[in-house]
């Protein structure tokens, strides 16, 4: 995890240096590295310069810059160890939770206006960043999937080699947004709205769809199971169709009664790195088969007849 990039050592400028400054130190190293005279050897230096020159020549920039700077060392001199990772969801909008290297990357994008805690009033980080939605189904949850996408990239301007010197293309920035086509590795047991990174610092939300059949709990899948009286009566096996896989033969115990739920486990979801998978969770429906016929209605004469238990208690809905 790098730390904060230090734009004014990059410029080889003091923290004070004005508006003027900042512009002829980047002329200055701008000829300097530029590809054309330095070489290949100094893309990566003619880069930085670059970046450095995009944050500290806009006033707005500059400030959140300086701000997330002193704020890094701050912490950095408090809890922030080496061993600090960015979480893969996105954390509630506050610095002292934040990737430090995301900061920079939201500063750099050029999108500004990203809030830090208390510093940019009603607007949220994730609003800021830009992000792409890609949905998938449960059953891609279930076992992962590859999916393409097309995000923007910064790079290089190809008409000034991003020294944005008197350059239309770019309008100054060195930098243009392409769009890229990226194949996206998405994870089994992945969860709703999970952020994923895409490229150098593109973002995808995850969007899991509904499903017409389960309902997802965290690694349980839960459905409904329609069960024909008698054999909830006396116990027997049905086909299911599990949300992966082939059809498969259940056992539902006699006296199986309405509400009961069945367990199946293993049917659920994966969970990321683990090897364990969630239940299925059956709750029994119970159904009279159709149609009724003659003899059927002998039969349920022959058990009404057996039973004073004719139910009306009321209980409210679920
Ligand atoms: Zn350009």
């Amino acid at each position: 995890m790098p730390g904060p990039k230090d734009y004014y050592k990059t410029l080889e400028i003091d923290e004070k240096a004005d508006a003027k400054a900042i512009k002829s130190a980047y002329r200055r190293m701008a000829r300097k590295y530029h590809p054309d005279v330095g070489g290949k050897g100094q893309e990566e230096r003619f880069k930085a310069i670059n970046e450095a020159y995009q944050v500290l020549s806009d006033p707005s920039k500059r400030a959140e810059y300086d701000r997330l700077r002193h704020g890094y060392a701050d912490r950095a001199s408090k809890s922030w160890g080496p061993g600090f990772h960015r979480v893969e969801r996105e954390p509630s909008a506050s610095a002292g939770t934040e990737d430090w290297a995301n900061l920079f990357e939201d500063l750099f994008s050029g999108t500004g206006n990203f809030a830090t805690g208390s510093s940019a009033a009603g607007s949220s980080r994730s609003s800021s960043v830009p992000e792409n939605e890609v949905s998938i189904s449960l059953e891609q949850v279930a076992e992962g999937s590859l999916v393409a996408v097309t995000v923007e990239e910064l790079e290089t301007c190809p008409q000034c080699h991003g020294s944005g010197l008197d350059c239309s293309r770019c309008g100054g920035l060195g930098r243009v947004n392409v769009p890229k086509k990226f194949e996206v590795t998405i994870p089994a047991g992945i969860e709703d709205g999970t952020v994923l990174r895409v490229g150098d610092h593109a973002r995808i939300r995850v969007k899991v769809r509904d499903d017409p059949r389960f309902l997802r709990q965290g690694k349980d899948l839960r459905a409904r199971l329609r069960v024909t009286v008698p054999v909830a009566a006396r116990g027997g096996e049905v086909a299911i169709k599990p949300l992966v896989g082939e059809r498969m033969a259940i056992t539902v115990p006699p006296h199986t009664n309405a509400g009961k739920v069945l367990r199946l486990r293993g049917l659920g979801l994966p969970q990321r790195g683990k090897r364990t998978r969630g239940d299925l969770l059956l709750e029994v429906e119970l159904m009279f088969p159709e149609p009724f016929s003659e003899a059927d209605d002998r039969l349920y004469d022959e058990l009404l007849k057996e039973h004073s238990d004719k139910g009306g208690e009321l209980y409210a809905p679920r």
